[in-house]
């Protein structure tokens, strides 16, 4: 009711605002003096800038075609906590099995998790069917497009200074001591902090680990235009805001640190894009890796050489299972089966929607073993995988150029894919799942992590908002009121999650359906100058 008052009374003031404009449009300025002559003309204007924005934001308020930011929330709330109901019924159901032996009982249960897990299939398809219909879709595509190209010219503009000479520059060095995925959050790093500080970002990469010639033999460079670190006055970060040129260290020495490290997505673009997305620090991330992985030609060759070779059909499900130097060390280990689990989830549940003729899988892995592993225990799949690119892995040749190309292939591959089964403590596994939110307006659920939450390597601390209360019932859960804040550690996906209640300074476990991500955001430079 209030929304209708509102846009009654700015109906009427866009009214008053037409007949001032129709009555000073015929004013001749002759008769006035200079100063009356400056007045009339200064309204005359205003009146013409006032009514652009204001036609503009009306019609969108009025448009049906947009969904409101609740809508959008909602829906997408609806969905991951469908995920958590049953994540809840199905752990709590598999305890109870573990401690009865009454065969009827067990035999109950077992009944209760396969038609539960039909219904948990259904709904998530009736909640994806629901976007499909609601006539938003169109909306959505068309928005995703615009925010795209939005910062996609702003970084061409960061990246492409009218003169080099004089240009302020952040220079980061590529080669981080660490794999390709966590060397390309390091260079995502370094771009968040250019556009925030905006400096030019010059990336340093002769003699990288992955291929000496340096990151321009394989991407577009990053700047047609300057690509050199020389400059008037040279410092290591923070240094001053008028030093030209600024050596920035790693993340994880970043000192001061910066309000524009992740998970700050720029605050003139959060309202569209909380709307539009359901993790929109993926999506910024992804923007920044859209830009800085275009590949050179050569590259784009031999990528699309290999598709040709191994084939590859929708629909697919995208498989990365991080083994060797990983497990045991920075991940647990997780057997083929587990990742396979969740493949057949995919698939029965798209099976509610069409046809599925064959079950394909990309399967991208470090260790070869699991590749030959999963073409016979799943003979009814299609596996695509490439072992020579897995060979290529092996911590001993990885950082050659054709580990280089086998990791660049995977990547992609694995972000072109429906779905993603992985484990968010790789890298690989969570550039993957950022470079896939630039095939579809949003693409946050569509992912299964055996093990962490998303995160970004040396993140400020990761937050949520209770929306509802909570007492704990057993030993590990604590209290949570509305309205407070938690640092999140992880997800058991058993229906709670893990944190630490900033109100009570607790560490306690919650039920997941009780919280909502807050969204961070920073005030980055709007590079409004390229409007004008
Ligand atoms: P993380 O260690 O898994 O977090 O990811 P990093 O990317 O930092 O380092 C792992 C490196 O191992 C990768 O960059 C690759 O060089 C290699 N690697 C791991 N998994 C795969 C895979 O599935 N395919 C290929 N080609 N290389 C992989």
């Amino acid at each position: 009711e209030r929304l209708d008052r509102a846009l009654s009374d700015l109906e009427a003031l866009r009214k008053q605002n037409d007949e001032l404009r129709e009555i000073f449009k015929d004013i001749t300025v002759n008769n006035f003096s200079d100063d009356q002559k400056l007045a009339i003309e200064n309204f005359q204007k205003r009146l013409t800038k006032v009514e652009i924005p204001f036609r503009n934001r009306f019609q969108s308020w009025n448009n049906k075609e947009e969904p409101n930011i609740e809508y959008e929330l909602l829906r997408r709330r609806i969905y991951s906590n469908t995920n958590e109901f049953w994540y809840y019924v199905r752990s709590s159901l598999k305890d109870i099995q573990k401690k009865i032996d009454n065969p009827e009982i067990l035999e109950n249960i077992e009944q209760v998790l396969s038609l539960g897990a039909e219904h948990k299939r259904s709904l998530l398809h009736d909640i994806n069917h629901l976007a499909e219909v609601d006539g938003y879709e169109e909306w959505r595509k068309k928005e995703s497009n615009d925010l795209s190209n939005l910062v996609q010219k702003r970084f061409k503009f960061l990246q492409n200074p009218q003169d080099c000479t004089i240009a302020k520059k952040l220079v980061c060095s590529l080669n981080k001591g660490c794999g390709y995925g966590c060397q390309l959050h390091h260079a995502v790093y370094c771009f968040m902090v250019a556009y925030g500080t905006k400096r030019t970002l010059i990336l340093k990469s002769k003699g990288w680990r992955y291929h000496k010639g340096g990151w321009e033999e394989i991407f577009k460079p990053i700047s047609d235009t300057c690509t050199t670190p020389e400059g008037e006055s040279v410092a290591t970060w923070p240094a001053h805001s008028e030093t030209q040129v600024i050596n920035l260290p790693i993340i994880d020495s970043l000192s001061p640190r910066l309000p524009f490290l992740p998970l700050a997505i720029p605050e003139d673009l959060a309202p569209r894009l909380t709307r539009l997305h359901g993790d929109p620090i993926v999506w910024w991330v992804g923007q920044i890796l859209k830009y800085l992985l275009r590949p050179q030609e050569k590259t784009a060759d031999l990528i699309q050489d290999v598709i040709n070779k191994l084939g590859y059909k929708r629909p697919i499900v995208g498989v990365h299972i991080r083994r060797t130097d990983k497990v045991g060390t920075e991940a647990a280990f997780h057997k083929l089966e587990e990742y396979m689990i969740e493949v057949d989830e995919f698939y029965k549940q798209l099976e509610l929607k069409q046809k599925v003729d064959v079950r394909r899988i990309y399967l991208a892995s470090d260790d070869p073993k699991v590749l030959q592993e999963a073409k016979t225990k799943y003979p009814e799949y299609e596996v695509i995988c490439d072992p020579k690119i897995s060979k290529t892995a092996a911590v001993s040749t990885r950082y050659s150029d054709t580990s280089l190309f086998g990791i660049i292939y995977d990547i992609h591959m694995l972000a072109l894919s429906d779905f993603l089964v992985c484990t968010f403590s790789s890298q690989v596994c969570r550039i993957a799942y950022e470079v896939m939110q630039n095939y579809y307006p949003d693409a946050s659920s569509r992912y299964k992590s055996l093990d962490d939450i998303y995160y970004y390597g040396g993140q400020n601390p990761h937050n949520m908002v209770a929306v509802l209360p909570h007492e704990p019932k057993k030993i590990g859960e604590m209290q949570i009121k509305v309205g407070d804040l938690l640092g999140v550690a992880g997800n058991h996906w058993n229906g709670f999650s893990k944190g630490r209640n900033l109100r009570t300074n607790q560490n306690g476990l919650y039920p997941t359906f009780k919280v909502k991500d807050k969204i961070e955001t920073a005030k980055f430079p709007t590079y409004s100058e390229i409007y004008v």
